[in-house]
């Protein structure tokens, strides 16, 4: 009889957004005219902009005609949209090959595919409060996890140190869920532990382009020895509301290479068996991003959602409640008040001012005690929530 991959059996129960599905469900069952301020999704509220709808229709043009009909595309991405990112990263002081970027579906599906690179053998280092998928990955590709939790004393964005022993190094920043960021001095630290070490670092860059520190880098790559330790992981679904068009994007530097082996070229080889591309209308819309007038559209957009943070963080001010995120990052991640427990100050929050959000406590156990904030949210929605909010916890 076929053996299935028996690691599935060690996954925990993926109980975050089910218990909060679960737990609103019968919250509206028994107040069914209740109207619920969801400020915990991580999905985002506007729609896309122009530039891509437009160039989404002329790509359904192209397909209608033979001269412009395109079949399958290159499984690594279509030559005009990997110049395109290329030429995004050198507005920031990095030098990419075309070569070097591969087009993917979004940044979940290479989160888990790119692992295909590692042996089994390895370990994985998650920093806790994470994005669960890491975490998921891993277990159902058999690999020893080790949790590194992180807390208020270092910000959220822990440093590493002599004793750690791990290959491959999960690092989301802008971080998802606190909203922390790295510094260069940090991210340099990590690079440098990676490069001695011999690991990789898998950089989730899904959130770089609501960062606006100056100081605050925006890719690994901006960080010197990089190309040689890191693979860097990015989507569209947050900066250009890309979430159900689904459009990502992988860095691989030529220069990455472990044991002899070249990672880069393991990728395309990767790609070529397993995909045969990204769809041409999608990534037509994909390159009006980073044309001058998506860029300037998709931040028009974000800046919505920073008025969203705004305005959440304005009422945590007032009421002197610990928080980090919200300026260089889409989430607010705050210290529950009175002691409560995560899943106890999201109840509160349910049943006294039907507000929902996200309980700390489900991305990891150093999570307890935090609640996280989405600003994706419909800003009316937000406003609303953030005065009732301040009118319960006010003392
Ligand atoms: N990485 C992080 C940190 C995320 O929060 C998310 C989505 O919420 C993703 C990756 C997945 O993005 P995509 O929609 O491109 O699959």
């Amino acid at each position: 009889m076929i053996t299935p991959n028996l690691f599935y059996a060690d996954l925990k129960d993926s109980y975050l957004f089910y218990n909060i599905a679960q737990k609103t469900k019968a919250y509206l069952n028994a107040h069914p005219q209740a109207r619920l301020y969801r400020m915990g999704i991580g999905d985002v509220s506007l729609p896309l902009c122009d530039a891509v709808i437009r160039a989404l229709h002329e790509a359904v043009d192209d397909q209608a005609v033979p001269e412009t009909f395109h079949g399958y595309m290159p499984e690594c991405g279509a030559p005009f949209l990997r110049d395109a990112i290329s030429e995004y990263y050198k507005t920031r002081g990095v030098a990419l090959s075309p070569d070097e970027v591969f087009v993917s579906s979004g940044a979940s599906d290479e989160l888990g595919d790119i692992l295909d690179l590692f042996d089994r053998s390895n370990t994985s280092l998650v920093i806790e409060p994470a994005y669960p998928a890491y975490v998921d990955a891993n277990v159902m590709g058999g690999r020893k996890i080790v949790h590194l939790a992180s807390g208020r004393e270092n910000g959220f964005r822990p440093a590493p140190d002599e004793g750690l022993r791990a290959d491959i190094l999960y690092i989301c920043s802008p971080n998802n869920p606190t909203g922390a960021v790295f510094t260069r001095t940090q991210l340099k630290e990590w690079v440098d532990y990676a490069n001695k070490n011999g690991s990789v670092i898998l950089f989730d860059a899904a959130y770089e382009a609501f960062i606006e520190d100056e100081s605050l880098p925006h890719s690994i790559f901006e960080i010197e020895g990089a190309r040689t330790c890191a693979i860097e992981i990015c989507s569209l679904s947050k900066t250009a509301g890309f979430t159900g068009t689904r459009l990502g994007y992988t860095i691989i530097p030529k220069e990455l290479e472990r044991k002899g082996m070249n990672l880069n070229a393991m990728w395309v080889r990767n790609r070529t068996t397993k995909t045969n591309g990204v769809s041409y209308i999608i990534q037509k819309g994909a390159a009006a991003v980073f044309t001058p007038e998506g860029q300037k559209q998709i931040h028009d957009n974000i800046k919505i959602y920073k008025e969203n943070a705004a305005c959440l963080m304005k009422v945590l001010d007032e009421l002197g409640i610990w928080y980090c995120g919200g300026k260089n990052a889409p989430y607010i991640w705050m210290k529950c008040p009175d002691g409560m427990t995560s899943w106890e100050f999201f109840d509160h929050l349910l049943h006294e001012i039907q507000v929902v959000g996200t309980p700390g406590e489900g991305f990891g156990s150093c999570g307890e005690g935090y609640f996280r904030f989405s600003t994706f949210g419909r800003p009316e929605d937000t406003r609303i929530a953030a005065e009732r909010i301040k009118e319960l916890l006010k003392k």
